[in-house]
């Protein structure tokens, strides 16, 4: 409080006025006095300039300190008031504090040490109160901000929930077209697969080697379409939630090696080796056979699909009474360990160029990987680019005792 502070002393007595003009003169604060013998002169100097301070006597000749304290109050002018107060007055100075007055000092005990202290201590506590409020404008003002960035978020969630139905909904509306569509075609190409294998047994007719030839490709690659068109199936099913658990107690041993003969035929025509070794002390297991013969199917064909020579191998073994392992082994080209993470991802494929050199939609591990999760499994791979791969299943013996899923459908957004 270095500078000049400009006081304001409001007085109709004059020895008062001088006392507290001689207390301020001898001050260590530099102070400049102005004086207002009424309350009508203390307005007009309010009204025009700016004071540090104000001293006010209560009865002044005009009018009573306090209705001045209201009226300087409703003007907004901010300065604080000393009230000077005769002997016994403190009742009424305490009135003009509740009024809006910052201290009292009795006219006796005026000194310039106590003159002093009171003012700064006056202004000190002014300065506060204004920063106070000040903060406090500033907090409702973020306050009022905050409420606005409330309202857009919310604005902008229900917003997004909405997007979020129609997402929904196109979601549907494209896997009841999946499961339309390849349903659909699963049909005439069956038919295309059936007639193609009649003409082939035609024994009594039979067909030169070059027609031999054509028919056995339009047969492989129905059954690669059909391959497809199953997985597709598969996949709109499992998204739809429709993909549902059918549990029942079966030979595990003779399933696998149904299945895998199903599919030694397209080892054949690749040259490739395709053995079985299974080996359970008790090969019954109360599973779901449809999921089991999906996952062996996709495992296997895979194998095939991307070995070009060498074998591929079916191992199912007991890892305990109540665990199961079947494991898919291959000699085919391997993946690089940066894709295994991915491979189980729908629609993920290691090779994703136009020009690639394997068939396939990308959903085969996927769908596996669901089925899998849904008997309570869990399916893992290792692999060396170059020198083959070996995906293994692990599973209950008993998938009954899975109560979530038991009856239950579970769509893939559920099992991932
Ligand atoms: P698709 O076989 O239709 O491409 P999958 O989901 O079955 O789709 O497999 C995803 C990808 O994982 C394949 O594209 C391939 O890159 C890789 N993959 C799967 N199985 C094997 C395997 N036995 N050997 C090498 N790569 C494989």
């Amino acid at each position: 409080m270095e500078d000049l502070l400009k006081i304001l002393v409001v007085d109709d007595d004059s020895v008062d006025r001088l006392a507290v003009s001689r207390a301020l003169g001898k001050a260590a604060v530099k102070m400049e006095m102005t004086e207002a013998t009424s309350a009508k002169d203390a307005i007009a100097l309010l009204s025009n300039h700016v004071f540090d301070c104000i001293f006010l006597d209560y009865l002044l000749p005009d009018r009573d300190g306090l209705e001045l304290i209201r009226d300087l109050h409703r003007r907004e002018i901010e300065a604080p008031i000393i009230v000077l107060t005769g002997q016994g007055d403190e009742q009424i100075a305490v009135e003009m504090m509740k009024a809006g007055a910052s201290d009292y000092l009795s006219k006796n005990r005026i000194s310039p040490e106590i003159l002093a202290k009171t003012v700064q201590s006056a202004i000190r506590v002014r300065r506060a109160e204004r920063e106070a409020k000040q903060a406090n404008r500033l907090l409702k003002e973020s306050n009022e901000l905050l409420r606005h960035t409330n309202q857009e978020l919310e604005r902008q969630r229900n917003q997004i929930e909405l997007q979020n139905l129609q997402l929904q909904e196109a979601y549907r509306l494209k896997s009841e077209f999946l499961a339309t569509m390849s349903h659909e075609l699963r049909t005439p190409m069956n038919a295309i697969l059936g007639f193609a294998q009649i003409l082939l047994r035609q024994y009594q007719d039979p067909l030169t080697s070059q027609q031999t030839n054509i028919v056995q490709r339009i047969l492989n690659n129905a059954q690669n379409l059909l391959q497809m068109i199953n997985e597709v199936l598969d996949f709109s099913k499992l998204e739809s939630g429709e993909m549902t658990l059918s549990v029942s107690e079966f030979d595990l041993v003779k399933s696998i090696r149904l299945t895998v003969e199903e599919l030694r035929f397209l080892a054949q025509q690749k040259g490739l080796r395709l053995k079985t070794d299974l080996q359970l002390s008790n090969p019954l297991v109360v599973s779901d056979s449809n999921f089991l013969r999906r996952i062996v199917i996709n495992l296997v064909s895979n194998a095939i699909k991307f070995t070009n020579n060498g074998e591929i191998a079916v191992r199912v073994r007991e890892i305990t009474p109540d665990r199961l392992a079947i494991a898919v082994l291959d000699t085919g080209i391997g993946i690089a360990s940066q894709d295994l993470e991915t491979i189980f991802e729908e629609f993920r494929q290691v090779d994703r160029s136009l020009t690639r050199h394997y068939q396939g939609t990308g959903l085969g591990l996927a769908i596996t990987n669901s089925l899998v999760k849904m008997l309570g499994g869990t399916i893992t791979v290792e692999s060396r680019l170059g020198q083959g791969s070996t995906f293994t299943v692990e599973l209950p013996r008993r998938t009954g005792g899975l109560v979530s899923l038991k009856s239950s459908t579970a769509s893939l957004q559920q099992l991932r």
